[in-house]
C-alpha cells in the first residue's frame, strides 16, 4: 500500500446516561507514506478523537467507535461494521434530532449490506467483518509503528523519573537491547532533537516548556515510528520556541522519512510543515487536497472562513473576519449539512440534506452543495471578497 495511514468512514460516539456526543462522523483520511497531512479545524471538531481512534485510545466507556476502518502501513488496526444495537435509553434522541440519528444508527450495514446506502454509507462499500487488533497487537503497534505526542509535554512525562530512563524504556519495550544499550540510544536520541545527553540525567522539572516537548518528541521518534501523531504540539509553547520545535520536526521528518498526521487548528503551521491538508468540520472532513489546491482553490465556505479569520499580512487594514456562530451541539447534530447555520451560502438544500463528497481533481475534494460534477472543474464559486 502506498498509504502509512487510511481511515474510512470512521464514526466515534461518547455515550453518557443523558445524552450522547458524536465525535466523529463518516471521517475519511489517508496518508501517503513521508507525507504529512494536517488535520484542521477548531476545537471540538473531532480531531483527538481522530488521533486516539487511530491508536485505538478510545476510553471505552463512554467512548463507542461504532463503524469505520483504520489501517497502519496497510495493517488492520480496526474495522467496525455493525452499529450496535441500541435501547433508547442509552441514546436519548431529541425529536427534533430524530433525522440525525437516523443516519448513524439505521444505516443498514451488515444485515442488508447490497442494498444502496442511506446517506452517511458511500455506494462502493463492501460488505465488512468487525475485527480489531488484540490488545498485545496494539501494544506493539503504539510506539513501534505509530506514536502520538499531545499538546501538553506533562501528560507524557513521568515527573520523578530522570529523562533519559523515559525514553530508554520505551526503546526496551519495542527492541532487543539491555539497559545501557537502550540508555545508549536514549541520549542519541536527545542529541537528535538538539538537547546534550548529558542532560539525560535530569529531571522534567528541570526543562523548560520547549525543551519537555523536544524530551517527548525524542521519546515518540525513539523506536523510528512510521507514523507519528502531533496533536497541536506547539500550542502550549511561545511563538519562537514553536518556530524551533517545528523546523526540528521538518527536519527530522525529512531525515528519516516519517509520515506524520499534524492535528492543529492553525493554518500557519499547516503552511509551514504540511503537504497535504484535510479540514475537519463537526467529525467529518469537508474539503481535502495538497496545500496549494486547499490555500489556491479553496472550495468549502467554511475553509474560506478559516482563512478570512486570519491576519492578513499583505494587507494590514484588512479586518478580521471570524466565522459568524459556534459549532453545533455534537449531541444534536443537523440532519443536513453541520455548517449550514453558520454559511451565508446555505439553501434550504443544506439543512435537509447531507453533502457528497465530489472530486475536483483526484486528491482535491470538498463535500458541499454548492459544487456539482460540472462547476467543481471550475472553481470560483465563493465571492473573493
Ligand atoms: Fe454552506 Fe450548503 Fe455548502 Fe454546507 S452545503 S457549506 S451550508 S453551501
Amino acid at each position: 500500500t502506498p498509504y502509512a495511514l487510511e481511515i474510512e468512514d470512521l464514526s466515534v460516539e461518547f455515550r453518557t446516561r443523558d445524552r450522547t456526543v458524536y465525535a466523529v462522523n463518516g471521517l475519511d483520511l489517508k496518508i501517503r507514506k513521508g507525507e504529512t497531512l494536517g488535520l484542521v479545524g477548531e476545537t471540538g471538531a473531532g480531531k483527538t478523537t481522530t488521533g486516539l481512534a487511530i491508536l485505538n485510545l478510545i476510553q471505552s466507556p463512554p467512548g463507542v467507535v461504532t463503524h469505520g476502518s483504520i489501517s497502519v502501513n496497510g495493517s488492520c488496526v480496526l474495522r467496525i461494521a455493525e452499529p450496535e444495537a441500541e435501547t433508547p435509553e442509552e441514546a436519548p434522541v431529541p425529536a427534533e434530532n430524530a433525522g440525525t440519528v437516523k443516519l448513524q444508527k439505521e444505516t443498514p450495514a451488515e444485515k442488508e449490506p447490497e442494498k444502496p446506502a442511506k446517506a452517511i454509507r458511500r455506494k462502493d462499500q463492501k460488505p465488512q467483518i468487525a475485527e480489531a487488533m488484540t490488545e498485545k497487537e496494539l501494544q506493539a503497534m503504539r510506539g513501534k509503528t505509530v506514536s502520538m505526542i499531545f499538546q501538553d509535554p506533562m501528560t507524557s512525562l513521568n515527573p520523578v523519573l530522570k529523562v533519559e530512563r523515559q525514553i530508554s524504556e520505551v526503546i526496551e519495550k519495542h527492541e532487543k537491547l539491555s539497559r545501557s544499550e537502550a540508555l545508549d540510544k536514549a541520549r542519541q536520541m536527545l542529541e537528535l532533537v538538539g538537547i546534550p545527553g548529558e542532560r539525560g540525567k535530569e529531571y522534567p522539572h528541570q526543562f523548560s516548556g520547549g525543551m519537555k516537548q523536544r524530551v517527548v518528541i525524542a521519546m515518540a521518534l525513539a523506536c523510528n515510528p512510521d507514523l507519528l501523531i502531533a496533536d497541536e504540539p506547539t500550542t502550549a509553547l511561545d511563538v519562537t520556541i514553536q518556530a524551533q520545535v517545528l523546523d526540528m520536526m521538518k527536519k527530522l521528518r525529512e531525515q528519516n522519512g516519517t509520515s506524520m498526521l499534524m492535528i492543529t487548528h492553525d493554518l500557519g503551521i499547516v503552511a509551514e510543515v504540511c503537504d497535504c491538508v484535510s479540514v475537519i468540520y463537526a467529525g467529518r472532513v469537508v474539503e481535502h487536497g495538497t496545500l496549494e489546491d486547499v490555500f489556491d482553490h479553496t472550495l468549502h465556505p467554511y475553509t474560506k472562513g478559516l482563512f478570512n479569520s486570519l491576519p492578513n499580512m499583505k494587507d494590514r487594514k484588512a479586518r478580521l473576519q471570524p466565522i459568524p456562530g459556534l459549532m453545533p451541539d455534537p449531541s444534536r447534530l443537523p440532519e443536513g449539512c453541520a455548517f449550514a447555520d453558520r454559511c451565508r451560502y446555505a439553501t434550504d438544500r443544506c439543512f435537509h440534506e447531507r453533502p457528497e463528497v465530489l472530486h475536483r481533481t483526484e486528491e482535491h475534494t470538498v463535500a458541499c452543495h454548492l459544487y456539482t460534477p460540472e462547476n467543481i472543474q471550475k472553481g470560483g464559486v465563493l465571492d473573493h471578497e
